[in-house]
């Protein structure tokens, strides 16, 4: 007989919103079992897949008090001071945040994806009401009574009140259940590096919002930083041939030299640019979460505080109902959840949607609007804040 296993909740996903959501979980002593199709092994010891992820004060705070933060090797945080935005070959760019505040204040961290994933790894294993089941991926979604069973590559079943899904942007738990999702294939490559340069970055943030390409620069410690690149397929493989120095070379080139020569001291990662905003993120007994419900494009640098968030809100919803001995997959939590989640998320979804449009619109009236757009920002104080607002603040 295959096995048949019962949990109050079953996460989809052993990524960093699946992780965080289980341990917020357990806290509140619900037993919980996290289903991930990665092996083991490539779950408790991630490799380095270039993305520097840029955390929030208030993301730090909310995985400090998951014990998740705490784990994490100070060496690998880098502080982050101020927050530049450049339109392509204009010389003057625009602060989205920083410059109010004084020389000892950061606006946030960055902190490798890999080094996120196993501290939230650990956290969970420490748990004993968390079953990680990894090897497995889901092959069918059905409906019970009074819950909802996961079948298993293997034949093997899972029952809980509650499903969540945290399998990522291309999520099939989400297509299972039956929700809609607007799904972009934007036709672009990032490629993220880690460069080492002549001239310290000042812990400063940059995008660049170029007619071919849009480019960041994230400060790293040991005066290096990570590039990430949104390119042309063709561009990008022009890039991905080249050896260390041409490499490098080309880089320092893209971005103006502007620290100095850069030289090549890290992997190069590539990863086809999806992005993707679900229109419903509750169904039967189901909720969807990270970047399963709202993938951002990378240069938002918001993706995962964005998720994290959605794990804060659907954990207040439960822990309500919890408290109150009330059904913790019932369609009025869920729709709570929805509600809220979609509400705070859709100006950013919409914003990041146009200024990437728009950036990405190489015909002559969109490099006058989008020059008249930063133009503006710098000068009117609210389209300033909404643009702050929504890039680069706790999206909740
Ligand atoms: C280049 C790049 C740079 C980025 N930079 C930033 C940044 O600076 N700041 C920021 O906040 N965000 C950034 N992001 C976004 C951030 O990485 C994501 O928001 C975050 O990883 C999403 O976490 P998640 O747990 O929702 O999904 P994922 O990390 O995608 O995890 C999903 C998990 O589900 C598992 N899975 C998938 N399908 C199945 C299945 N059928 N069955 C079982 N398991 C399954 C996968 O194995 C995986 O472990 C960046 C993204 C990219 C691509």
């Amino acid at each position: 007989m295959p096995e048949h296993s019962i949990a109050d909740v079953a996460i989809v996903g052993a990524g960093p919103a699946g992780l965080c959501l289980a341990v917020d979980l357990a806290a509140l002593g619900l037993s919980v079992s996290v289903v991930d199709r990665a092996p083991y092994n490539a779950l408790a010891a991630p490799g380095d897949d270039g993305r520097e992820i840029a955390l929030t004060h208030t993301s730090r705070r909310q995985l400090a008090w998951a014990g998740i933060w705490q784990r994490i090797d100070t060496q690998s945080v880098a502080p982050i001071r101020e927050a530049r935005l450049y339109n392509g070959e204009a010389p003057q760019g625009m602060t989205l945040a920083g410059s109010e505040r004084s020389a000892s204040q950061t606006i946030g961290q960055l902190v490798p994806n890999r080094v996120i994933r196993r501290a939230a790894f650990e956290a969970a294993l420490a748990d004993s009401r968390i079953t990680l089941i990894t090897g497995k991926g889901v092959s069918a979604l059905e409906t019970t009574s009074g819950s909802r069973t996961l079948r298993l590559d293997d034949g093997s079943r899972l029952s809980a009140r509650l499903v969540v899904a945290a399998d990522g942007r291309l999520s099939a738990t989400r297509r299972m259940a039956g929700l809609p999702a607007h799904l972009e294939d934007t036709g672009r490559k990032v490629l993220v590096c880690r460069m080492a340069h002549e001239r310290p970055h000042g812990e400063m943030t940059w995008s660049w919002f170029g007619y071919e390409r849009a480019l960041a620069l994230l400060p790293l410690n040991d005066q290096s930083s990570s590039v990430v690149m949104t390119l042309t397929p063709a561009e990008a493989e022009r890039l991905e041939v080249l050896d260390d120095d041409a490499f490098s070379a080309a880089v320092s080139g893209f971005y103006r030299h502007c620290l100095g020569d850069m030289q090549r001291v890290g992997d190069l990662h590539g990863y086809p640019l999806w992005v993707g905003y679900a229109q419903r993120l509750a169904a039967e007994r189901l909720a969807l979460i990270g970047d399963a419900a709202i993938g951002l494009h990378p240069a938002t640098a918001h993706g995962f505080n964005v998720g994290l968030a959605s794990v804060h809100r659907l954990v207040r919803e439960i822990s309500l109902a919890h408290r109150q001995g009330q059904d913790i997959g019932s369609s009025t939590l869920l729709s709570a959840y929805e509600r809220t989640h979609l509400r705070a998320t859709r100006p950013l979804w919409l914003a990041s949607q146009a200024v990437v449009s728009l950036y990405g619109d190489q015909r002559p009236p969109a490099r006058f609007v989008r020059q008249a757009a930063l133009g503006l920002a710098r000068q009117v104080g609210p389209l300033r804040w909404g643009l702050e607002h929504y890039l680069l603040r706790d999206a909740r």
